[in-house]
């Protein structure tokens, strides 16, 4: 048996839980997921997600509950979409999020402007087939990847998606579009 987690302190959370739900369907029947919204909750989860939202509050709550530190020390996997992406960054634009630095990435927060604030489109994704239906939303994009970091998508605005050992991060809504491959990606990823 083991347990996915979902940061629950703001943001689309579930629909992070009906999604991950969805993805361990029939291929991981004993494991369940589960909102977190204590620092003790990651004792024992196999991987969590950071949901979107907005960064600026997730990274408050984050502090105010002593969560800063069990996060950038967590050991599983992380699935991190756009504000989550945001957090899981070692550098930020934005001097109000405190990131995790558990990715080595530095992240532009609202990278697509004002005009296209949210956007829908087809990108090709490293490591699948076809083309992914992609949701953004006010989306950050990745400004630098380091050497350990495999880039996996890219648009004009940036680089969109992400993979540094066990965890994946998107400027878009995986949990939004109904295609569960990226989920499975970092499922097979982790447990492989
Ligand atoms: N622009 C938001 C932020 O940086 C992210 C938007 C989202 O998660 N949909 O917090």
């Amino acid at each position: 048996a083991g347990k996915i987690g979902v940061l629950a302190l703001q943001g689309d959370v579930s629909e992070h839980i009906a999604a991950f739900g969805r993805a361990l369907g029939t291929d991981y029947p004993e494991m369940v997921v589960v909102p977190v919204r204590r620092a003790e909750q990651l004792a024992g989860l196999d991987a969590i997600a950071l949901p979107g939202g907005e960064s600026t509050t997730i990274s408050r709550l984050i502090e105010k509950n002593g969560m800063h530190r069990p996060l950038a020390e967590f050991e599983g996997g992380i699935f991190a979409t756009c504000a989550g992406m945001v957090l899981v960054a070692s550098e930020v634009d934005d001097p109000r999020v405190h990131p995790l630095g558990v990715m080595d990435i530095r992240v532009e927060r609202n990278a697509f402007g004002r005009q296209a604030a949210s956007h829908e489109s087809y990108i090709e994704i490293l490591g699948l087939g076809e083309p992914f239906h992609a949701v953004f939303i006010r989306a950050p994009v990745v400004s630098r990847a380091g050497l350990g970091v495999a880039v996996l998508a890219r648009t004009p605005q940036g680089i969109v998606a992400v993979r540094q050992g066990r965890h994946m991060a998107f400027s878009f809504h995986p949990e939004l579009s109904g295609d569960l491959r990226l989920h499975r990606l970092f499922l097979e990823n982790l447990f492989r």
